[in-house]
């Protein structure tokens, strides 16, 4: 079956809001087992409307819509898309009651023009909305099927879940699962050359998708019940743990901190972080992590050379030689970090995010990684490329974060070297 997502509203051709609604009904009809093959957006006029409907109910069997179902002119979805399904629209007293409630929680009397949004289908049917007046509403003709639904997303996620979501789930005799797997520490080009044969496959598919320093890849298999899917989705994730187990750190939504913090708890390990060039970001990161107070409680910003010296205890001495942006220095703003926190594992970021600050010996992405963990410094060179200030920062952050994981659970640094090998 064939999905197709319309988007009603001039503020979305106007780029004033984003079109988050397109995103989680596509994501949501894919879990489905719908094939989404176009979307539309369009503002608020009917005629345009009208255009889109025909050219949808054309081509695909399902049409969700978001959008201009409240009570002013402009809202005007319901009555173009009954007309399109040769349907009329009746007065239903339950739902004005419905919307008379709403408004009497909310200590306010009822507009006159809110009336309007008690209109339904005649043939098609509606769903009562909890989270405010319009009702999301369906429409039937020729095998083809709308769905109508309110723009806000707090009115029309909860919708979706609680009522449209199972009434489009009776008809479908497949279900889509997905399962992503995260990896870091290997380049996209890399990926394709050890694992490319994987992403041709048709049930289920494979695609690869790079991120800053990062690559997640997400198998998605079609079967008939979820179970079926999931244990598909199972066993092909297997092939990508044979070639590249090393890299993937986690499954699912959550990033690299979760990943740190979830390996620095199961260990019973404590985590600092002394930062130059990332200004703080690394700590930020942990501490999106809910939790994280259990693991972390120091991060150092050293951005001068004085706080580097004050603070971790870096040598005048390796400053002046070999310069705030090197290996020696590098380790010395780990191992003191770890010091001054007591800490188990501490990380550490020197480098030029740019976009000035570059020279031939040391450009624009130089970045130099520390990492300690029980008296034992590692350093690791990063060559983060002449990207943009941000994403070299999220850049080196997403490094640090992974060495420090890497440390908590005992896993090799790759291409890393021992700060006792680095001459003084
Ligand atoms: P209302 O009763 O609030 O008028 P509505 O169903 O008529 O609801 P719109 O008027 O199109 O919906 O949009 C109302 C608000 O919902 C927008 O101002 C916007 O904040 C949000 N919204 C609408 N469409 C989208 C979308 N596609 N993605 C994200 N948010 C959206
Ligand atoms: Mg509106």
């Amino acid at each position: 079956m064939t999905a197709e997502i319309i988007c009603v509203g001039t503020e979305l051709l106007l780029g004033d809001i984003l079109n988050t609604n397109a995103r989680f009904l596509a994501r949501e009809l894919a879990a489905l087992g719908f094939d989404v093959l176009h979307q539309q957006v369009v503002g608020d006029n009917a005629a345009r409307l009208e255009e889109t409907v025909r050219a949808a109910m054309a081509r695909s069997d399902l049409l969700v819509f978001s959008g201009g179902l409240g009570p002013t002119a402009d809202d005007l979805t319901k009555e173009t898309v009954a007309r399109c399904f040769d349907d009329e629209m009746r007065f239903e007293p339950k739902v004005l009651e419905d919307i008379r409630a709403f408004f009497t929680s909310t200590g306010r009397t009822t507009p006159a023009n809110n009336e309007k949004q008690a209109l339904v289908p005649q043939k098609g049917g509606w769903f009562e909305n909890p989270n405010g007046t319009a009702p999301a509403v369906w429409f039937e003709a020729g095998g083809k099927r709308a769905v109508l639904l309110p723009g806000p997303p707090s009115e029309l996620e909860p919708l979706w879940k609680s009522a449209v979501r199972p009434f489009l789930q009776k008809g479908q005799t497949r279900v889509l699962q997905s399962l992503v797997l995260r990896l870091c520490g290997i380049g996209e080009s890399h990926a394709e050359e050890l694992l490319g044969h994987l992403f041709g496959n048709e049930n289920p598919t494979a695609a690869v998708y790079a991120k800053t320093a990062e690559l997640t890849i997400r198998i998605t298999a079609a079967a008939p019940d979820e179970e079926r899917a999931r244990a598909m989705c199972r066993e092909y994730a297997q092939n990508f743990y044979r070639l590249a187990g090393e890299y993937i750190y986690a499954e699912g939504e959550e990033g690299l901190e979760y990943a740190l913090v979830d390996a620095l708890r199961q260990k019973g390990l404590t985590l600092a972080t002394a930062e130059s060039c990332t200004g703080g970001l690394v700590s930020q990161l942990v501490t999106n992590v809910p939790g994280a107070s259990e693991v972390f409680g120091f991060g150092f910003v050293t951005y001068a050379n004085e706080a580097k010296q004050k603070l971790l205890g870096v040598s005048a001495a390796a400053l002046e030689q070999h310069g705030a942006v090197s290996h020696q220095v590098a380790a010395a703003m780990a191992a003191g970090a770890a010091r001054a926190a007591g800490a188990d594992v501490a990380v550490a970021l020197t480098g030029i995010a740019g976009p000035g600050g570059g020279t031939p010996e040391k450009p624009v992405g130089l970045v130099y990684l520390g990492a300690a963990r029980g008296g034992e410094v590692f350093v690791k060179r990063l060559d983060l490329g002449k990207r943009d200030r941000a994403t070299v920062r999220l850049a080196a952050a997403k490094n640090a974060l992974d060495a420090a994981r890497r440390l908590a659970l005992g896993l090799p640094l790759p291409g890393a070297v021992r700060a006792e090998d680095i001459p003084e």
